[in-house]
């Protein structure tokens, strides 16, 4: 299987180590690098390993940040007592780009998955929780239409149910089994808008 020298087989095998990469494309990727002037190389391994080292999770909704609040968290004029929970920060970015949503948010950083183990206490529920604490005067439950998405926003639910705060779910105007970071902005909205009380 050795048909290129280690260094440059190394790298594809780096490459293709990364979500959505394969084979092919790893190749592809590595010889462009090879190809490019010394000085990008450098400048690309450099705002990696500094993106790595100085991103963090925001105190508030636990989404990817290089500051202790995240801009939407530290924004004052977004409204702190209505907070949509999503999945990750990609769904996050994608109702950001809509820029009609006041509130803030809460990234779970994952789904309920009983086939792949991933239980309640593995996604950030425990933060929700210790936010709801305070003045919130609505959670909405943006997961994800799949599986996954749906049992993690029932159990949301059922957890947040007790406390009084208004629990709603965006409206199935998002396609079954459809990741949110997918999907067009009007139809985002239309979700947002349409959600329903549970
Ligand atoms: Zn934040």
């Amino acid at each position: 299987m050795e048909y290129y020298s280690s260094q440059i087989s190394q790298l594809i095998e780096q490459l293709s180590s990364l979500p959505g990469i394969g084979a092919k494309t790893a190749q592809r990727l590595a010889f462009h690098i090879i190809d490019m002037p010394k000085e990008r190389v450098e400048k690309l391994a450099d705002t990696m390993v500094k993106a790595r080292s100085t991103i963090r999770y925001c105190r508030q909704c636990l989404t990817l940040t290089d500051r202790e609040l995240c801009p939407v968290c530290g924004n004052p004029k977004r409204n702190q007592k209505v907070i949509m929970v999503v999945e990750n920060p990609r769904d996050m970015t994608a109702y950001e780009k809509t820029g009609k949503y006041e509130g803030v948010y809460h990234v779970l950083h994952g789904a309920i998955s009983p086939m792949l183990g991933i239980g309640p206490a593995d996604i950030r529920l425990k933060e929700l929780m210790h936010r709801l604490e305070k003045d919130v005067d609505e959670v909405i439950i943006a997961t994800n239409s799949s599986l996954e998405g749906e049992t993690t926003a029932m159990y949301i639910s059922k957890l947040v149910k007790p406390t009084g705060i208004k629990v709603t779910r965006i409206a199935s105007g998002v396609p079954v089994g459809g990741d949110l970071e997918y999907i067009d902005e009007v139809t985002l909205l239309r979700a947002l808008e349409g959600r329903v009380e549970l």
